[in-house]
């Protein structure tokens, strides 16, 4: 997972832009880049490795302009390379994208055909490219827009800048999260809240499926069908947290001595500490009555679900079955309707995850989301939402998320234990 940030502004946008990258480093990164537009033309900086390296480019040679994207780049297809990194340019169009174009090389076949010449071995170049023809072909930059996003399959999270507009973004979500700022007549784009923390924390979050035209002043979000959508404008709590690291060495330090407060925290939501009792579980989801229980989850969620297996069977006499979302999602396993399921993540947009959550859906099994963001889409699309609130984890290997979702984890077990009757009051 890596990063992407946008301004349509009125200042110049190139420093901003570049601290807002430093808040998305915590994603992981091999490279990384900025576009603005300057007097009607488009220029950019690139960098491979750290954020020091390209903010040393832009001390050589400043970026000037009010409008602007930036990327960091976690390489799937080609090499962490300057060359590589995003934002990459065709014939007045510059891109950058999180996430994989499944069918670039078809793309990248026909377009060669047609004489497009690529720059780079990226999936994302398809992306400029399409663009680029489709402006050659006579489009306006909306219809060229569409008609990409109709023509690309995969996930994608996608910041456009059209060299002969200088003052809108567009920008598309399939997957990877993409959170949309409004500012006093400036906007915001980012992969999250916490990127756009200092700038405001008025946001729209835009789900798979939407693209967005963002100008100085607002945005507006289309559906795959070029209608004109609404989503709701949220107040954004990540402000609160845009703390430092205070005396701590790095984030992973801090967050593992935060863990007491937070599992304090965590279990408050789900226990009651005066008389010690474990609340009701859910009324959406009827533990007492399920025969058994699909877990689902990746990396270290799914281990936090082996644990909890061993606490639904022991306590709560619920058979689990555990799987990697990964797995699952092509597994294609028969299902009762009878059931639930839990899905873990801490992001609450982990795309596997999402799509085991989609086929239980489909199948008619109540779902369950135990996440950290209560925002997400997988909190969205779930019955019940069972938060971990252990706070933005800014370290990538996950410690106090994964204690959290153990303690909730072991609440529900024992909530589903007296639901089922397994557990005694007195226990
Ligand atoms: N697939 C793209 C690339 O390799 C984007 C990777 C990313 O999400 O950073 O350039």
């Amino acid at each position: 997972m890596c990063g992407i940030v946008g301004i349509v502004g009125q200042q110049p946008v190139s420093e901003r832009l570049g601290d807002a990258l430093k808040r998305l480093e915590y994603r992981g990164y091999d490279s990384a880049g900025i576009a603005t537009i300057d007097g009607g033309a488009l220029d950019r900086r690139r960098a491979e490795g750290k954020l020091v390296n390209l903010e040393a480019r832009l001390k050589e040679e400043p970026l000037a302009g009010s409008i602007g994207i930036a990327h960091t780049r976690w390489a799937t297809h080609g090499a962490p390379t300057e060359r590589n990194a995003h934002p990459h340019f065709t014939d007045g169009v510059a891109v950058v994208h999180n996430g994989i174009v499944e069918n670039f090389s078809e793309l990248k076949d026909e377009l060669s055909e047609l004489g497009a010449e690529f720059q780079t071995e990226t999936d994302t170049e398809v992306v400029a490219q399409l663009l680029a023809r489709f402006r050659r072909d006579g489009m306006g930059r909306r219809e060229a827009m569409h008609a990409m996003l109709k023509r690309v399959r995969g996930a994608y999270a996608l910041a456009v800048l059209f060299e002969d507009d200088p003052s809108t973004i567009m920008a598309a979500r399939n997957g990877p999260p993409l959170a949309i700022g409004h500012g006093n007549g400036e906007m915001f784009l980012g992969s999250d809240a916490i990127a756009l923390a200092p700038f405001t924390n008025e946001i729209t979050y835009l789900v798979d499926g939407d693209w967005a035209v963002i100008g100085k002043t607002g945005v507006h979000i289309f559906d795959m069908d070029g209608k004109v959508i609404t989503r709701p404008r949220q107040v954004s709590t990540a402000a609160a947290y845009m703390v430092d690291k205070g005396n701590h060495r790095h984030f992973m330090e801090k967050e593992i001595y935060e863990q007491p407060e937070v599992i304090s925290h965590a279990l408050s939501h789900y226990i009651n500490f005066i008389d010690h009792r474990v609340l009701p579980v859910s009324d959406d989801i009827d533990f007492a009555k399920v025969p058994s229980l699909a877990i689902s989850a990746c990396g270290t969620a799914y281990l936090a679900g082996l644990i909890g297996k061993y606490w639904f069977e022991r306590y709560a006499r619920l058979p689990v079955e555990i799987d990697v979302a990964s797995e699952f999602r092509y597994r294609e396993i028969p299902l009762s309707s009878q059931s639930a399921a839990l899905f873990i993540s801490q992001s609450g947009e982990t795309a596997d995850t999402l799509a085991s959550l989609r086929y239980c859906k489909d199948h008619g099994l109540k779902i369950g989301a135990v996440v950290n963001t209560r925002e997400s889409t997988i909190a969205r699309e779930s019955d019940a939402v069972f938060p971990i609130l252990a706070g933005p984890e800014i370290g990538v290997a996950s410690t106090k998320a994964f204690t959290c979702q153990l303690a909730v984890l072991a609440a529900l077990a024992i909530g589903a234990g007296r639901a089922r009757g397994t557990v005694s009051e007195q226990e």
